[in-house]
């Protein structure tokens, strides 16, 4: 059976060349299906396998746009509908001048097993486009919003598939995705689109979702080895939507935020980090860590957040800025450090090495799909108070995230539990993820 798998991964990767952080993410799945597939053979001969493996639809088109010197531009736009088994396709859109098709597909393929993993109605999406909103006026973002929608709106719908935020996409994006999708639709679906803004349509805590779900993940990891997050000293990377709210919420459970990071260099703040300081700088003024003039801080221009890690010492380390940013030598430093605990805020941040360097070192590890889906889980709650014409308290919908939470977690543990493996997060995840939609798939016939 093992040989047959192995057949099918090869396979695979040679359909899609190219695409290295697809190939990667699909290797690192099937390195967890060994054992399904020994007492569950129907899933090989069903071809299901594969079939998960093959986006249902991909979609790239042309996004024109003017700039403010009136020059004209072209970026190009993603939309890879992977897998509906569940539910309506659903997943971000991410701008960033590295986005290819191997990225959307990586990510989408992802977020199949992330959504599965939730519990909820969810299929996998994924979308984006090489555009970089970084130095563009308010005007221009959107001006290219709006020519990306005017394409992607034929896609997409409550029913259909619901894109949300990624890298480059905030709150500011979706206003202009959401406004442009309602004029051309003639018609208010809330249900199309989730970050929305509070006064139409958003959902409390949903701009916070993935940065406290990180965190609650974590949380209910310790309890299990007998430990929580007071005092503990905990470095994360990235200072965007994930990073700042995993920050605040850790702190606010008494840890001490030792540092963050953001694409020019890292921060050391060994005392702890003033948030508020970091919003306004990232979130308002759009600019980088530079500007953190808090006494006791200190800026290291071009480094890694990792390579402050020996200095500061560190607990636990929260990857929160993007794919294959900690590598082997980082999980070393983190090592070295005394670190007992990494947990994926970022989709695939840890290299398949780093993962096993870890292991090896005994550290706790919690993969992306399972860490990081309380974006995706409040994304689903901002969908039900769209249906319902409700809204939550801030209160309800940060307990319900907690409840979905410890949730996955006890489901990844209890799987790795099942097969073999306690303790192998990124086992657990993969089979529980995998299983539940393989099992769909294979009750709605040959899709
Ligand atoms: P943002 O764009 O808000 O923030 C990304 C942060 O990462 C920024 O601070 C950016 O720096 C930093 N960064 C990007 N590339 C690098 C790099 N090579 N080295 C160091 N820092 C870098 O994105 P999000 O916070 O939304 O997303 C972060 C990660 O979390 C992604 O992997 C995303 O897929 C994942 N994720 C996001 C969810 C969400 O709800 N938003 C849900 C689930 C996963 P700078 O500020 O300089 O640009």
């Amino acid at each position: 059976m093992e040989h047959r798998l192995d057949e099918v991964r090869t396979e695979v990767l040679r359909r899609n060349p190219g695409e290295p952080e697809f190939h990667q993410a699909v290797t690192e799945v099937f390195a967890s299906l060994a054992p399904v597939v020994a007492e569950h053979p129907h899933y090989l001969e069903a071809g299901v396998i594969e079939r998960i493996c093959e986006p249902e639809r991909q979609i790239i088109f042309r996004v024109p746009w003017t700039d403010d010197a009136g020059r004209v531009r072209i970026n190009r736009g993603f939309r890879v509908q992977f897998n509906s088994a569940l539910g309506p396709y659903k997943g971000g859109l991410r701008f960033h001048p590295a986005v290819s098709l191997g990225t959307v597909k990586f990510l989408g393929f992802e977020q199949i097993f992330k959504n599965a993993l939730t519990g909820m109605p969810l299929g996998g999406a994924k979308g984006g486009s090489d555009f970089d909103p970084k130095g563009r006026s308010d005007a221009e973002v959107m001006r290219f919003c709006q020519s990306f929608m005017t394409e992607a709106h034929r896609y997409i719908g409550e029913h259909t598939d619901v894109p949300a935020g990624d890298i480059g996409v905030g709150r500011r994006e979706i206003g202009y995705l959401f406004g442009q999708y309602t004029r051309i639709v003639d018609r208010h679906e809330s249900g199309a689109i989730t970050g929305k803004g509070l006064s139409w349509g958003g959902s409390l805590v949903r701009n916070e979702a993935t940065g406290y779900g990180l965190v609650y993940f974590v949380r209910r990891m310790l309890e299990r080895h007998g430990r929580d997050l007071d005092g503990a000293r905990v470095l994360v990377s990235g200072s965007g939507n994930v990073a700042i709210a995993a920050a605040e919420r850790v702190a606010s459970l008494g840890a001490i935020v030792v540092g963050m990071s953001d694409s020019t260099g890292a921060l050391a703040t060994p005392d702890g980090i003033d948030i508020t300081r970091v919003r306004e700088l990232k979130e308002e003024r759009r600019t980088t860590l530079t500007g953190y003039d808090v006494p006791g801080a200190r800026f290291v221009s071009g480094a890694t957040a990792w390579e402050l890690a020996r200095e500061l010492r560190v607990d636990v380390a929260l990857p929160c800025a993007t794919q294959n940013e900690l590598d082997a030598d980082a999980a070393r430093l983190l090592v070295t450090a005394g670190t007992t605990v990494v947990a994926e805020g970022a989709n695939m941040p840890c290299t398949p090495e780093a993962v096993r360097l870890l292991r090896e070192a005994g550290v706790l590890f919690a993969p992306g799909k399972a860490a990081n889906a309380g974006g995706v889980a409040t994304s689903a709650l901002e969908m039900q108070q769209n249906a319902s014409r409700d809204s939550w308290s801030f209160e309800h919908t940060d307990s319900r995230l907690a409840e979905i939470m410890d949730d996955i977690h006890d489901r990844c543990l209890e799987t790795s539990i099942a097969y073999g493996a306690a303790g192998d997060y990124a086992l657990g995840a993969n089979i529980a993820g995998f299983t539940r939609v393989a099992d769909a798939m294979l009750a709605l016939g040959v899709i």
